[in-house]
């Protein structure tokens, strides 16, 4: 039998424990509005949770996440929805996935304009993978940029620590390794995670270079197209026609390259930081999204799925 007073104490403790799970939802809203910004929520969750003791109230903390509806939940982690295949295009990996996209990633950075393109790239909610050489990130500035860049939401790849052509390096293991596995160390000193894409400069790979490369998880991504390191189109006026029609006539591209799934390779560059914000609207008008590189498949997610 329940006595009136067993009642009222049992209704406290229900309105208490409802008041605490909106105050936790609420929470958890807080830090899963920016899209861009959930990878980051993602790491920063892991942290906290590497670093907090395992006190009673986690442990309730968790109780309750388990009644949040699913879709709450998934929001933290990032479903890939799209891989690069072998001739470095974005392709969905399963149906009812939007293909026509373009994936925009700057080489050469972080040196003069990386951040301002970063910021300009953020202004316009358009995400992109910056490959990075180690020759620029390292003085103490120079690591405070990469991190910055990061921080906003970009991914981080790996463009060798010297950007030597890994052909001159062919039977040079030590040498190899040391532009590849080198780099990802200091990197992830930087920004606490490792790159899990890979660009050789000027695309060139060797059979080692593509070990390493698979031994360090990260997926190798040439390019399908891009016009800023030739001469005609260090231009800004004349890039942006270029980008954004994929057409470039005067280096003997007189036809189309862009299509769904194009790699866009650019580069921190002034002619490129001024065209930047055209190209992106330019390749919106024509109907493509700009694809969200954490949306793409990496080695170690890949793995988790096979
Ligand atoms: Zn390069």
């Amino acid at each position: 039998m329940i006595t009136a007073g067993g009642k009222l104490v049992r209704k406290i403790v229900v309105i208490l424990s409802v008041l605490f799970f909106i105050l936790l939802v609420a929470c958890n809203d807080e830090n899963s509005v920016p899209e861009e910004n959930t990878s980051d929520d993602v790491e920063q969750e892991n942290k906290d949770s590497e670093e907090d003791t395992k006190n009673e109230e986690d442990e309730d903390e968790k109780d309750l996440d388990e009644e949040v509806p699913e879709s709450e939940e998934n929001s933290e982690v990032v479903e890939p929805k799209y891989k690069i295949d072998e001739n470095a295009s974005v392709v969905p990996v399963e149906d009812g996935v939007n293909e026509n996209v373009v994936l925009l990633t700057i080489d050469d950075a972080p040196d003069k304009y990386s951040l301002e393109m970063a910021k300009k790239l953020k202004e316009l909610e358009a995400g992109a993978i910056f490959f990075v050489n180690g020759h620029f990130i390292d003085t103490e500035e120079e690591q405070e940029t990469l991190k910055q860049i990061h921080e906003m939401g970009f991914v981080i790849g790996n463009h060798t620590y010297n950007h030597p052509l890994l052909s001159d390096l062919e039977g040079k293991d030590d040498q190899q390794r040391e532009e590849i596995v080198g780099l990802n160390n200091v990197i992830e000193e930087i920004i606490g995670e490792r790159p899990a894409f890979f660009r050789a400069p000027n695309g060139v790979n060797t059979d080692y270079s593509r070990q390493l490369a698979l031994e360090e998880e990260m997926v190798l991504m040439n390019w399908t197209y891009g016009y800023d390191y030739f001469k005609p189109y260090m231009d800004a006026e004349k890039l942006t026609t270029a980008m954004v029609t994929g057409e470039g006539p005067e280096v003997d591209v007189p036809y189309s390259l862009l299509k769904p799934g194009a790699n866009l390779l650019m580069h921190d560059r002034e002619w490129t930081n001024d065209a930047l914000e055209e190209i992106v609207t330019g390749l919106r008008e024509q109907g493509y999204e700009i694809v969200d590189p954490h949306l793409i498949q990496t080695i170690s997610e890949k793995e988790s799925v096979e």
